[in-house]
């Protein structure tokens, strides 16, 4: 029932002279339909965790293995296609595309997959009521709230059925009950579709929702 497994992950910076630690030997697995918070201070490692795990990054010794396959050494052309088809990102800010409607932001994966416009559309559509924004699929990033922004974020990320979520910070630029909100459609979501998900966040309260916590101490994930 593991889905993705980092095993003795580690990730360092050179700056100038100095070589700073990150990751310092991360074990650390998610499971199928299994939701993780991870809760840490700033500088702690989160978005190097949730970016080596997500192979935006490479781990400087150690593996990330998803779905069986070890994937620290393919290469970069084989990473993005595996990033594309089973990883979805959520930030803080939802990076949406402006000039598009929701309903396209949500499609644009798919496409870029080469699914068929028809099949993207609907697709896309099914997210946005999942979401709970079946009737905000033509408006412009601009005319939509911060939650209802997010929320598109979040069905964007989801869009090519990826098995593993990562998200950074998903609900750290509103407030506390939309960010509430934002969470409950989420969490549905992740349920529903069985996929792990990895989310750093600064709320408690969200944290002690979720499946189970862990944070970063010395370069390592351990429970929290
Ligand atoms: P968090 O997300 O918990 O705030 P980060 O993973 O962003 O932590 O950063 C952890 C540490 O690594 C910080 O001290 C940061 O300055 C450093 N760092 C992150 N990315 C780089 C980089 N590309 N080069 C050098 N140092 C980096
Ligand atoms: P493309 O530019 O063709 O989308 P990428 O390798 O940039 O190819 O993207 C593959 C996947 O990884 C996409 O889902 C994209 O959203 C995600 N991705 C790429 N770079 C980043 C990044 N810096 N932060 C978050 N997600 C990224």
């Amino acid at each position: 029932n593991v889905i993705i497994e980092l095993k003795g992950v580690e990730r360092h910076y050179v700056q100038g002279s100095r070589k700073l630690t990150i990751l310092n030997g991360v074990d650390f697995s998610l499971k199928r339909g299994e939701m993780v918070a991870l809760v840490a201070p700033s500088g702690a490692g989160k978005s190097t965790l949730l970016h080596t795990a997500g192979l935006l990054e490479r781990p400087d010794a150690g593996d990330v293995i998803l779905s069986g396959r070890a994937c620290g050494r393919l290469s970069d052309d084989e990473r993005t296609a595996i990033r594309r088809n089973d990883i979805g990102f959520v930030y803080q800010f939802h990076h949406l595309l402006p000039e598009f409607s929701a309903l396209e932001n949500i499609m644009m994966p798919q496409l870029v997959k080469g699914l068929p416009k028809a099949e993207a559309s609907a697709r896309a559509a099914q997210l946005l009521d999942y979401m709970q924004i079946g009737k905000r699929g033509h408006h412009r990033p601009s005319e939509l709230s911060g939650g209802e922004q997010q929320r598109v974020a979040i069905a964007r990320a989801v869009a090519n059925a990826p098995l593993v979520l990562m998200a950074d910070e998903p609900t750290g630029n509103l407030d506390p009950v939309t960010a509430g909100y934002v969470f409950d459609a989420l969490s549905a979501l992740v349920k529903q579709s069985g996929l792990a998900a990895l989310i750093a966040t600064h709320n408690h309260e969200l944290a002690a929702r979720m499946d189970r916590r862990v944070t970063l101490s010395d370069g390592k994930v351990i429970p929290f």
